[in-house]
C-alpha cells in the first residue's frame, strides 16, 4: 500500500517527536522559558505503537524520532524497539548527541539504525554561544560512538545564520576530507519568531556557502542519492565523506516531500512550513487506535499543502516544539 497526496506525492517517511523538552538552548530554536518536564498528555510508548502501526499499513518506510531532544525522553528505547518489532526498515534519530555515549548501546539493541548530529559549529567558542553553553566535545564522543558501533552513515547538521556561525563554513566542510561524514548544511528557516528584517539579516542561501566552499576546494562533484531526500549532495574531490546542503527557504523541495511530522502533543503536521496542524488525541483514545489513526492520517495527507510558506511570517510554533 502506498500512501498518496493530492498532488501525487507517496508520504513514507515520519518524523515524530518523542518530547518538546531539550537539554540544550540553541539560541535559533530553544525559546527561554521553554517546557522543562514532558506535560500532561505527551505521546506514550502505547501511542508511539499505534501510530507507527497505522503508518506502517499506509506503507510507511522510515521513521526518524526528534523533539525537542529525543534522548532526554527515558522511554525512547522502547519507543525505538516498537519501530522494531513493526518492521520498520530506517529507524534513525536526530539528536544534539550530548547523552548518546552513554544510551547508544541500548538505543542500538533496541533497533537505532542511523543518527543524524547538529553540530552548528567546530569551533568550541561558537558552539558554546549558539547552544548557550554546549561543549562540542560532546558532540565528537557521539560521533565516534556511532563509529564503533558500525552505525550506518552519520550525518552532521549544521544551520548556517549570518553573525553566528558563517565563518565556520570551511571547517565544517574540512570535516568531510578524512572523515566517513555527510556534514549537511541547512538553510535557516523562520521557526523561531525572530524579528522578519533580523531573519533575512541572517539568512544565508544555500548556493552561497556552496559557492564558499568551492572557491576554496574547487568544483564539488555530484554525488548520486535518494532523489527524494532533501539534501543536494557533492563531495570535494578525493574526500572520504560527502557534503549535503539542505535548501529549504531558496530552493524548496516541497514537489518530491515524502514526510509526514507527528508532534509529541499528538498533532498531526502534514507541513513543516505551513501552520497547518491536526490534533488527533480522539484516534488514540479511539477503540480501535491503529483503524482512527489510519483515518486521521488519510484526513491529514489530504490536507498536505502543495508548498510550503518560506517568507518570514509569525509561525504558532517554533521548532523545537514542532520536531525537526
Ligand atoms: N534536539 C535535536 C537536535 O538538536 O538535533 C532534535 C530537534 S532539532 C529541532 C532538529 C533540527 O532542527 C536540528 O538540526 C536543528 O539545528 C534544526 N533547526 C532548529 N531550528 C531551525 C531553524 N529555524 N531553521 C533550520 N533548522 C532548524
Amino acid at each position: 500500500m502506498k500512501l498518496l497526496d493530492n498532488y501525487g506525492r507517496i508520504i513514507k517517511d515520519l518524523r515524530l517527536s518523542v518530547t518538546p523538552r531539550c537539554n540544550l538552548h540553541c539560541l535559533y530554536c530553544h525559546p527561554l522559558g521553554w517546557e522543562q518536564s514532558e506535560p500532561p498528555g505527551t505521546i506514550s510508548v502505547e501511542d508511539t505503537r499505534h501510530f507507527l502501526r497505522a503508518m506502517q499499513l499506509l506503507g510507511l518506510e522510515s521513521v526518524r524520532f526528534t523533539g525537542g531532544e529525543p534522548l532526554v525522553r527515558k522511554e525512547l528505547p522502547e519507543m525505538i524497539a516498537a519501530a522494531q518489532e513493526l518492521g520498520i526498515p530506517d529507524i534513525a534519530i536526530t539528536t544534539n548527541g550530548l547523552l548518546f555515549k552513554r544510551k547508544a548501546r541500548e538505543l542500538v539493541a533496541a533497533g537505532l539504525k542511523r543518527i543524524n548530529l547538529s553540530m552548528d559549529s567546530v569551533s568550541p567558542e561558537v558552539f558554546k554561544t549558539m547552544t548557550r553553553g554546549g561543549q562540542v566535545e560532546k558532540v565528537w564522543d557521539a560521533i565516534e560512538t556511532a563509529w564503533e558501533l558500525g552505525m550506518g552513515p552519520v550525518k552532521i547538521n549544521a544551520v548556517m545564520i549570518r553573525g553566528m556561525n558563517d565563518g565556520e563554513v570551511i571547517p565544517l566542510a574540512s570535516l568531510s576530507l578524512d572523515k566517513p561524514l555527510e556534514v549537511r548544511f541547512l538553510e535557516y528557516m523562520h521557526l523561531d519568531n525572530s524579528n522578519p528584517g533580523l531573519y533575512q539579516q541572517r539568512f544565508i542561501a544555500g548556493a552561497e556557502t556552496k559557492a564558499r566552499i568551492e572557491a576554496h576546494f574547487g568544483p564539488l562533484e555530484k554525488v548520486d542519492h535518494d532523489p527524494t531526500a532533501p539534501a543536494r549532495v557533492y563531495k570535494i574531490p578525493g574526500a572520504v565523506g560527502s557534503l549535503g546542503f539542505i535548501n529549504p527557504v531558496a530552493e524548496p523541495f516541497c514537489s518530491k516531500c515524502s514526510r509526514l511530522r507527528l508532534t509529541s502533543d499528538k498533532k498531526i503536521r502534514p507541513c513543516l512550513l505551513t501552520d497547518l496542524e491536526m490534533d488527533i488525541h480522539w484516534a488514540f483514545e479511539a477503540e480501535n487506535p491503529v483503524e482512527a489513526l489510519v483515518d486521521a492520517i488519510l484526513l491529514a495527507t489530504d490536507r498536505k499543502p502543495a508548498f510550503g510558506n518560506t517568507l518570514p511570517t509569525l509561525r504558532e510554533r517554533v521548532m523545537i516544539g514542532i520536531g525537526g
